[in-house]
């Protein structure tokens, strides 16, 4: 299967190709869910819209160059509302502001630079893979990817580990990281990986933002997680494991039955 923009997201590239935030809508680690995953990738469930999710869209459209074209194909951007009628709703508004102060930094500027969703796929621990870089830079060694977030020094309980852990952890972004490392160096057949770089900024009234480089000894430990957790995965994928449904998200919400009464002990807070 030939992969462009256009088709990238679709179900039939899903079922076809792994994905580092496919991987990990499988993982509890990563508030994933084995269940959910499938119905997901099966088309069968479809994430209720989140202002998040179109906010980073509209990101990512600034950073490719194409925000005019995303603006004019996305009329629900713009209030429809007295009295800001015809104006961009006020998170987008917000979005604007954001760009604004990674415009104004110039190194954010030179590691978002390069070629825009450099879109690649490779075979990886037996299954294909596909990445989309934001920014690759392939002749200064490094690529980015932009990231919106509420915090950058938020932290996360993780129950699996037991611990606080901060976004990249939380959000897997040093998976993600890695794979993309791992895809672009078997596709360019080099033995060295490049430096994967997040650019993120905060949706705080006044933005915070940042930029994080990798080093391989992540990208390595990273990887292990990926090989370590990749069978399970391929087996629910292709049919021979029927999926757990963790009995949390919304997905197992709302498809809820009860079948067993729980001792009260078993409601635990950490
Ligand atoms: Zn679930």
């Amino acid at each position: 299967m030939q992969l462009n923009k256009s088709n990238y997201y679709s179900t039939e590239a899903n079922l076809h190709y792994m994905s580092g935030s496919q991987l990990k809508s499988f993982l509890p680690a990563y508030e994933g869910c084995e269940a959910k995953a499938m119905a997901k990738i099966r088309g069968e469930y479809v994430e209720p819209p989140k202002d998040a999710f179109d906010e980073g869209h509209y990101l990512h459209a600034w950073n490719e160059g194409t925000l005019d074209e995303f603006k004019v194909n996305n009329p629900s951007l713009y209030s429809t509302r007295a009295p800001s009628v015809g104006q961009l709703k006020s998170n987008f508004q917000h979005c604007n502001k954001m760009i604004k102060i990674l415009e104004s930094d110039p190194l954010v500027m030179k590691a978002l630079a390069g070629k825009k969703e450099v879109i690649m796929t490779a075979e990886l621990f037996g299954v294909p893979w596909k990445i989309m870089i934001d920014s690759y830079q392939p002749e200064v060694g490094i690529f980015s990817d932009l990231k919106a977030l509420k915090d950058i020094g938020g932290k996360w309980w993780n129950k699996e580990t037991q611990c606080y852990e901060n976004f990249l952890d939380h959000y897997g972004y040093t998976l993600q990281m890695a794979v993309y490392a791992e895809v672009e160096r078997l596709v360019m057949g080099r033995d060295k990986w490049l430096i994967p770089h997040i650019v993120v900024v905060t949706k705080q009234d006044l933005p915070d933002y940042e930029i994080i480089y990798f080093d391989y000894d992540v990208i390595e430990a990273s990887l292990q997680i990926v090989k370590n957790k990749i069978e399970r995965v391929k087996s629910i994928k292709s049919g021979l494991v029927p999926p757990v449904r963790c009995e949390k998200c919304e997905y197992c919400r709302g498809t809820k039955r009860i079948n067993r009464i729980k001792h009260y002990s078993e409601l635990a807070l950490y």
